[in-house]
């Protein structure tokens, strides 16, 4: 598979055609945005973890059941994916309040939810992905209740799959981004799934090992994400 021409450049990842107008290759870059890409860094080898880390869960949600648009990977930086028609919405599911939740509703972070809490946002950089419920998503025309209602399903399912994945190797999964898109009849689970998509904590120490860590100026960021490379692709933890 060659790259063509450039199809998108975003604020992590630039799609690039082949010459099979089914499938695109993820480039990811080093590149680090926050606050709506008032802040930007770089974070080394970024690109090369979360290309790895993505290709490791991709395949392991696959496994599991849950239909991606990964096909493989092409090197360290790039992978093969099948093209969407991106849904122009961001599903985030918590399960410890965390970030945006603790600041709407003025909550400590690290209270462990009762159940997972379910949100969609609308995918608008200008906007700062703002949270709207299903009648804003049919009003739109976004998606249909049936689609709304798989992705739904869908992402309950990734959130299972990842948790019990994270407590094997002693990372608490707090919460996480998910984006969809429409191939053929089908939807699949697409862009990437890393530490700059996840808050992961280890277990114990409550050490971030996510994209906070860049957020928040806490240091440590290429060794974090390192680390959560390690985790990702190592054995279970014995139990
Ligand atoms: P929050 O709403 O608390 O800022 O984010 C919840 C979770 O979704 C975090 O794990 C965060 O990394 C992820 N997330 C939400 N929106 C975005 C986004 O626009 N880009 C990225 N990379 N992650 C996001």
């Amino acid at each position: 598979m060659t790259r063509g021409e450039k199809l998108y450049e975003g604020k992590a990842k630039i799609l690039y055609a082949t010459e099979d107008p089914q499938l695109v290759i993820q480039y990811f870059k080093d590149d680090a945005t926050a606050f709506n890409a008032q802040k930007r860094g770089t974070i080394v080898d970024k690109g090369v973890v979360n290309n790895q880390i993505s290709v490791h869960l991709f395949q392991w949600l696959e496994r599991e059941g849950v239909p991606t648009h990964f096909v493989k990977q092409l090197s360290d930086r790039e992978m093969l994916v099948k093209r969407l028609e991106i849904i122009p919405l961001e599903v985030t599911i918590r399960n410890i309040v965390a970030g945006g939740m603790a600041k709407m509703l003025g909550l400590e972070e690290g209270i462990v939810l009762k159940q997972p809490v379910f949100e969609w946002h609308y995918k608008s950089d200008a906007l700062g992905d703002p949270l709207i419920n299903d009648d804003h998503i049919f009003a739109l025309g976004a998606a249909t209740a049936q689609e709304l209602a798989h992705i739904r399903q869908q992402s309950y399912r990734v959130n299972d799959v990842l948790k019990r994945y994270f407590a094997q190797r002693s990372i608490d999964l707090v919460d996480f981004k998910l984006e969809f898109g429409r191939c053929q009849d089908k939807i699949l689970l697409g862009d990437e799934i890393s530490p700059d998509t996840c808050r992961f904590w280890e277990q114990g120490t409550k050490r971030k090992l996510d994209k906070d860590r860049f957020r928040r100026d806490l240091g440590d960021i290429e060794a974090a994400y390192q680390e959560m490379l390690n985790r990702v692709i190592g054995a279970p933890a014995a139990r």
